[in-house]
């Protein structure tokens, strides 16, 4: 099988769109489902994200609808011929954004719908006519029913994250979707897994389907280095930052298992010299969506998520995911750390570990089929960044008596004291992004995060498993 693009002999503006993308051959599930995809089979693909399989579907897709192409004002000229439908808005937008760059030569129009947005623009769009229609289920259908859309002369229909959407409780508003879906059309599903309940859906609504698999489920990329570091609540944030100056990283994914979580994370290592921004489920659509964009933008060093959040994010050239806390569901464990390594390119996937997660670790190596070795690091002693914020006000002589004895070290001349700790007030205030910034791990050395490093005392993280290789 040849992974030449040129192979495909597709229509020049797509071709032409390829070629703007840079791409050099195709993919592995590219290969495998675009001649399929082009023969107008229904697909069932299983193949994890960062693979390439938004192009795997959507350029076949639009080479079929190149017979439809025209520049007529009409709507009527232009109804939807396909639906993409995804189970989140961050997903929605960025395959729809990947599908605009994909048809951008061409006279097909492709839009996307999602909830927590006004209707009124989507309605506006929607009735000008578009060829590609990328939407959510539940907003799509709200379109359905105010008629702003019609669906008799779809073609094709793409199932992306199939598994996600079953997940999330999608289920009886896709049955409801393709129920107003011509019976003669194309259906291509894919999912991260072929779950029992992914089959019978595939059983119902697709016909004679040709199977593609081209990683295992829950596979794990093999371009992405997998560390574990054993680290107790208080030496997490510590550790994460410790890897990050280590290895120079410049932009990370950084997982947590709760809202919460994320937001206190977010303004952690905001004090701490990074510019991070968190993305969960209490953020308003407009400001995920913008916490996206100034990450793509390289305006923000770290984002901070929760996995419903993140689902799927494509965002290139991510070198590093990191798991603040082990994910509750090993599949999920799969998903974050697809986030890096994506279209072959090398990543790193840390996860630290607490002494309660000795069963999620076990879990998430029985799911990707690996031994996992907990490592311990050493780790400097923290400087308090409230304490450092305390030293813009004369201290008390009690003060620094106390200083000295909180850290065991005699008093130093000249040398600046700390209060004692007491329940951080930063988080009783509102979210504030800061204003300026060096990054954190600058190259020059001026950006050293703040509270992550103290060159000297150093203390050995107790091993909270056994040694490494006992797993
Ligand atoms: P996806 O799995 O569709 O989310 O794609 C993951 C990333 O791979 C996206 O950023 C694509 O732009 C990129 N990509 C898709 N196909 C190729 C290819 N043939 N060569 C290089 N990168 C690709």
């Amino acid at each position: 099988m040849t992974s030449s693009f040129s192979s495909l002999l597709l229509a020049e503006p797509l071709a032409r769109a390829v070629a703007d993308m840079g791409y050099e051959s195709m993919t592995p599930i590219q290969a495998q489902a675009i001649p399929v995809v082009l023969t107008g089979k229904d697909v069932m693909g299983a193949a994890q994200t960062g693979t390439g399989k938004t192009a795997a579907f959507s350029l076949p897709l639009l080479q079929r609808l190149m017979r439809h192409e025209n520049s007529s004002a009409s709507p009527a000229r232009h109804p939807v011929r396909a639906l993409v439908l995804l189970p989140t808005r961050e997903l929605a937008d960025q395959v729809a954004q990947q599908i605009a760059l994909y048809a951008k030569h061409t006279k097909l129009r492709s839009m996307v719908v999602f909830g927590g947005m006004d209707m009124k623009p989507q309605t506006l769009e929607l009735k000008k006519g578009v060829e590609v229609l990328v939407a959510t289920p539940g907003r799509l259908l709200d379109h359905i029913e105010a008629r702003n859309v019609v669906l008799n002369q779809v073609e094709y229909v793409v199932l992306d994250e199939a598994d996600r959407m079953l997940d999330i409780g999608f289920l009886p508003d896709l049955q409801r979707i393709l129920g107003h879906l011509p019976k003669t059309r194309t259906t291509l599903l894919f999912s991260a897994t072929f779950s029992p309940e992914i089959k019978r859906l595939a059983g119902s609504y697709l016909q004679d389907p040709v199977t593609i698999e081209v990683a295992r489920p829950n596979e794990t990329a093999s371009t992405v280095e997998q560390r574990f570091i054993a680290a107790n609540d208080d030496d997490k944030r510590r550790a994460i930052c410790a890897v990050l100056k280590e290895r120079g990283i410049r932009q990370a994914f950084i997982f947590s298992n709760s809202k919460l979580g994320c937001a206190r994370l977010t303004r952690a290592l905001e004090r701490d010299g990074y510019r991070a921004t968190a993305l969960h489920g209490d953020k308003s659509q407009d400001e995920r969506l913008k916490a996206l964009d100034a990450f793509k933008q390289g305006e923000m060093d770290l984002l901070v998520c929760t996995d419903v959040a993140a689902r799927g994010l494509d965002i290139k050239d991510v070198p590093a995911v990191f798991n603040y806390d082990v994910p509750f569901n090993a599949e999920d464990y799969v998903h974050r750390i697809g986030r890096t390594g994506r279209a072959g390119a090398t990543g790193l996937a840390v996860t630290m570990v607490g002494n309660s997660d000795t069963k999620l670790v076990a879990d998430i190596e029985k799911l990707i089929k690996k031994k996992i070795n907990v490592e311990t690091l050493q780790l400097a002693e923290p400087r308090r960044m409230r304490e450092r914020e305390s030293y813009r006000e004369a201290p008390g002589r009690e003060e620094v008596q106390r200083s000295a004895s909180v850290h065991g070290t005699r008093p130093v001349r000249g040398a600046r004291p700390v209060r004692s700790a007491s329940a951080d007030p930063f988080f009783d205030k509102p979210y504030q992004a800061r204003e300026s910034h060096v990054p954190a791990w600058d190259a020059s050395g001026q950006g050293t995060p703040k509270a992550a490093f103290n060159a000297k005392a150093k203390r050995k993280i107790a091993a909270l498993f056994k040694p490494a290789g006992s797993f």
